[in-house]
């Protein structure tokens, strides 16, 4: 994995270029016969995955990893594991005692068999019992079934975490679908690498370093201005009055944006597309981080 980061890191590779590495390199190794191996616990490859993913996005190893599926608008590699799975399964009945494994899968199955559980599991999971009782699958068909309900099943939980966790108060307002972020490729490196960091919480406000040392949300307050209010993203790119941020905020925020802020339009400034105004956006979010850190 670090070859291919440093490979990466040489050529000075975009974002999507990095992933597709991942895909191309990294997975095939790390998924390897998964179809005999993929019942045992998975959590080690999906840590490495999000290593990964955090990794070229610069984030903490404790960002959520919501936040990290989000933004690169990727899902977890237990479903492509799952899928494999029930493909090699299908193959296996279609075969009908004509191939050793076959009859191997024939006796065994009758068993209690931890390979046999999890391809039920997986199958009642996704709604699909029936088909562990037939002589025939259509294999093209099942895959691409199982698929898309894991996908949708992903899709659900990860929705509901956004919604529910703690750390997610501001994600959930501006990020509303699971799909890549383009502003990590109209961006040069290091700003989008500030962009993406404010995103996930990993700027230094007093809203995340509070958590950090357990002070009651109401506590975190911004304390380079008077305005006694928790120091999370929107007060700092709409309200806080510290002169150097408030001028960099007139000069880099169109006047919708600063005159009346509220969720809507704090929303419309995380989705911004223009090259331009994503810029001068990464601008302010450069003073903010100055400020931020200049307390220490
Ligand atoms: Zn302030």
């Amino acid at each position: 994995m670090y070859g291919v980061i440093g490979k990466c890191r040489t050529h000075n590779l975009t974002i999507d270029c990095k992933v597709d590495m991942f895909d191309k390199i990294i997975k095939p190794i790390l998924l390897y016969g998964c179809e005999v191996w993929g019942f045992h616990n998975t959590n080690l490859l999906e840590k490495l995955h999000l290593k990964f993913c955090k990794h070229i996005l610069n984030l903490r190893t404790s960002t959520p990893n919501f936040m990290v599926y989000g933004e690169l608008g990727r899902y977890p590699l237990t479903i492509n594991v799952k899928v494999r799975m029930i493909s090699f399964w299908g193959k296996l009945v279609n075969f009908q005692n004509s191939k050793l494994s076959a009859k191997l899968f024939n006796v065994l199955k009758n068993f209690n068999n931890p390979w046999c559980a999890a391809i039920k599991k997986t199958l009642n999971q996704c709604g699909l019992t029936y088909i562990w009782y037939q002589n025939t699958i259509n294999i093209p068909w099942l895959k691409s079934k199982v698929y898309i309900i894991l996908l949708d099943q992903f899709k659900q939980s990860w929705y509901s975490e956004v919604h529910y966790s703690p750390k997610g108060l501001n994600y959930r307002i501006f990020k509303k679908s699971l799909d890549f972020e383009k502003y990590l490729l109209t961006l040069p490196t290091q700003l989008c690498k500030k962009c993406c960091n404010f995103r996930t919480g990993n700027a230094k406000l007093p809203i995340e370093i509070g958590r950090w040392f357990n002070i009651h949300r109401e506590n975190r307050i911004c304390k380079l201005c008077t305005c006694n209010e928790i120091g999370d993203e929107f007060l700092y790119l709409f309200k806080c009055t510290d002169v150097y941020i408030s001028n960099s905020r007139v000069r880099c925020l169109p006047k919708y944006f600063i005159t009346n802020p509220n969720v809507v339009k704090f929303e419309k400034l995380f989705n911004v597309t223009n090259i331009n105004q994503l810029t001068n956006i990464c601008k302010l979010l450069d003073t903010i981080f100055e400020r931020v850190s200049s307390l220490g």
